[in-house]
């Protein structure tokens, strides 16, 4: 083992990784350096990656013009912040910018450093919205299984993933959680679109009245769900679940920590997928990951109480973060913007993404273990369940379908990812990738997952 893989080891405490696994075996792979789709390691191998890291390297790795503007922005204003009406140039231009793109109706950002911290504001925006029109019962928040909203003590609750609450007595007490509109594990059996919307509508109907209109704050929602395993709402849904929150006063927060910033082919992904929300996080694509920036934007409904004369009791807004509107971070993110709009990849991920899904249903047609290929835009994920009489089965999560699927294509040199106990493989590139570099990807996906298939077989596990 080299000297910094052994101080790896040693060391560094690792993010959803087996903490004892990782201090006997060390790191799977030690990146060195990257370019475009490409990871060069501390061995000279290299990998595309076809997660664009963790959902957030629009425009590639090695932006010279990226580096240049966080390299001048830290020799000119390396810090300062902005509590007390403090203000930096970059971070108003890039609240001007964020505002000039997102849906109609929204008027000011908050910026924060991480989508955890971006949601965690939201869930502190719903309360105080609530406090402030003297509704001080007003503070459930409603997500979705399957949703990812990160892994604060607040966030990791909305987040429906169950290995994110055992071992941590996650969720708070004010969170609850909806079904997942998921074609193979929800939707019944010759269900349509609007059917399917209806009947998920009529499930968060039914929840808020058995919790109680009054005490019901939020429902944050994905436009597409990410982590979860690109999980794209039936036609009708957001609409049917809008009609459903304004019947009893609640508001509508759209998590684009992954959509937002052209991940769908769209700037935003709410207006994409017929969402109107109230609030919205956005994180990742508004740097590429060249720094970390979250924003929170506030729709004009919220706005108005929050700078209304019933907010004068609390006195200043209690809410920031060191780094919160950190100027370096902003330069990183307008000069991601200018990439964005320059290279046109906003299409370019629409493009691609049409690319991508086209190649993932080819070539994964003939595999008996795959329930399903879906995505919108530039993600898309390849559900693998068993095939029965009655129908798909998920497998066991001893069995590790997914992650052995997801070893095998590493160690083919492509990076896609899977939840460790999930059998949704996903993919979510760089908007600058070609389509060899997909026909690479998809094809070194399908090998590994026909080898996995055979294994299955092998062991009599079909
Ligand atoms: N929301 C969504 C939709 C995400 O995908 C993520 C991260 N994958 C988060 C929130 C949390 O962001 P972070 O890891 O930056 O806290």
């Amino acid at each position: 083992m080299s000297g910094t893989r052994d101080l790896d080891r040693r060391y560094v405490f690792h993010p959803f990784s087996m903490a004892q696994t990782h201090e006997q075996g060390g790191a799977q792979m030690m990146a060195r350096s990257a370019e475009g789709c490409w990871i060069t390691d501390d061995d000279g191998r290299r990998y595309l990656d076809a997660m664009a890291g963790l959902w957030c390297v629009n425009v590639g790795y090695g932006r010279e013009r990226i580096a240049d503007a966080l390299a001048d922005q830290a020799r000119q204003l390396s810090y300062f912040h902005g509590f007390s009406s403090m203000a930096t140039e970059p971070a108003a231009i890039l609240a001007q910018r964020v505002i000039d793109k997102a849906p109609d109706g929204f008027s000011k950002v908050f910026f924060g450093a991480s989508g955890s911290d971006a949601n965690d504001t939201q869930a502190k925006l719903v309360w105080y919205y609530n406090n402030v029109r003297g509704k001080p019962e007003k503070k459930k928040i409603i997500a979705r299984d399957r949703g990812y909203h990160g892994v604060s003590v607040m966030t990791g609750g909305l987040t429906g993933l169950p290995g994110l609450h055992a071992g941590f007595d996650l969720p708070l007490p004010m969170i609850r959680h909806v079904s997942a509109p998921h074609n193979i594990w929800t939707r019944h059996a010759g269900e349509d679109d609007a059917a399917f919307s209806a009947r998920l509508a009529q499930e968060l109907e039914d929840l808020i009245l058995a919790e109680g209109p009054e005490t019901v704050g939020a429902f944050i929602a994905e436009p597409v769900m990410g982590a979860g395993g690109v999980i794209v709402p039936p036609e009708g849904y957001f609409p049917a679940i809008r009609q459903v929150l304004d019947r009893y006063d609640v508001l509508l927060i759209a998590d684009e920590v992954i959509c937002g910033f052209g991940r769908l082919g769209h700037w935003f992904g709410s207006p994409a997928t017929g969402m109107t929300p109230d609030l919205i996080s956005v994180a990742k694509g508004i740097t590429s990951g060249y720094a970390p920036l979250s924003g929170v934007l506030v729709g004009d409904k919220v706005w108005q109480v929050i700078s209304g004369a019933g907010a004068a009791k609390y006195g200043v807004f209690g809410h920031g973060y060191t780094y919160t509107a950190h100027p370096v971070m902003a330069a990183a993110a307008l000069a991601n913007l200018d990439i964005v709009e320059e290279e046109g990849l906003v299409a370019r991920a629409a493009e691609m993404g049409a690319y991508l899904n086209t190649a993932l249903a080819r070539a994964f047609d003939d595999l008996p273990i795959v329930a399903e290929t879906r995505g919108k835009g530039l993600m898309a994920a390849v559900e693998f369940a068993r095939p029965t009489a009655e129908g798909w089965q998920r497998f066991d999560a001893a069995q590790t379908v997914g992650p052995r699927i997801v070893r095998a294509a590493l160690e083919d040199g492509v990076i896609v990812r899977a939840l460790p106990n999930g059998d949704a493989v996903s993919f979510s590139p760089p908007f600058t990738v070609t389509p060899e570099e997909i026909d690479l990807a998809v094809s070194t996906v399908r090998k590994a997952a026909g080898a996995v298939c055979d294994a299955l077989r092998a062991d009599d596990a079909l």
